[in-house]
């Protein structure tokens, strides 16, 4: 008897022993984990193409509840990436960072849906042709807002009045986007077209997405970029200090 099952999406995956991998998926009910694939290497390898980086799959997993490592039991491919990746190698690069940034911004064992179906409707519109720069700004932009690191475009984050002007002006100590009163901002700077561009990013689906905004696509990268790295360096920080402060309580 499984413990359940559930859709998922495969995160990555790395060799274990001769014949075995270890798959990091993204699911639906239970947020990120780690289940064993055994045989899913080796001359006839089980599960063939289900477990390729993105594929959406229907997976049954063994194991103990709250385990860290469950086992891979049924593995259904319900829809590959595959084609996305075969559009372009601009597509298959987007491909790659989408399962490394749902990687580093799902925390083990937490359901989100929303992220779930974020990732989807990304990797859907890859498929359709929509542009992976873009997309991947898109990505960002939505991972960084649904885990609450995204600054508001419309307040100040020093005094909370509105932001006019049609530039962002972010300042570092503040965390956000400050107005005319607050200045000065530590920097940087977003156009009023990368903020336009944002603006669009969270009021349209991902596979409206169409080419034209290279330029504010490019302001966006740096300034993720930033958000993105201080987000991380502090969740990497974070379970190694709560490791050895329980280290410490147990002696
Ligand atoms: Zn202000």
């Amino acid at each position: 008897m499984p413990l359940f099952s559930t859709e998922a999406l495969v995160l990555r995956g790395y060799k274990l022993g001769e014949t075995s991998r270890i798959v990091v998926l993204l699911t639906r009910e239970r947020g990120k984990l780690r289940a064993v694939a055994r045989g899913a290497r080796g001359r006839r390898p089980r599960y063939r193409s289900a477990l390729e980086p993105l594929s959406e799959v229907r997976v049954s997993l063994h194991g103990r509840q709250g385990a860290e490592l469950l086992r891979l039991g049924e593995a259904e491919l319900l829809h590959s990436a595959f084609r996305a990746g075969g559009r372009s190698l601009d597509a298959a690069l987007f491909l790659s960072g989408c399962a490394e940034l749902l990687d580093a911004f799902c925390s083990d064992g937490e359901a989100e849906d929303k992220v779930y179906r974020l990732a989807l409707a990304a990797v859907r519109a890859a498929e359709a042709g929509a542009n992976p720069e873009l997309l991947g700004r898109y990505l960002e932009a939505w991972l960084l807002k649904l885990n609450g690191l995204y600054p508001p475009l419309d307040r100040c984050a020093a005094c909370g009045g509105a932001l006019a002007g049609s530039t962002l002006r972010y300042h570092r100590a503040a965390h956000g986007f400050v107005c005319d009163a607050c200045l000065p901002a530590s920097g940087p700077v977003l156009s009023s077209e990368a903020r336009a561009l944002l603006a669009l990013f969270f009021k349209a689906p991902p596979d409206t997405l169409t080419d034209g905004f290279e330029a504010p696509a490019r302001e966006l990268e740096a300034f993720h970029r930033e958000l993105i790295g201080a987000h991380l360096e502090r969740e990497l920080r974070a379970p190694r200090v709560i490791r050895e402060i329980t280290r410490e309580g147990a002696r």
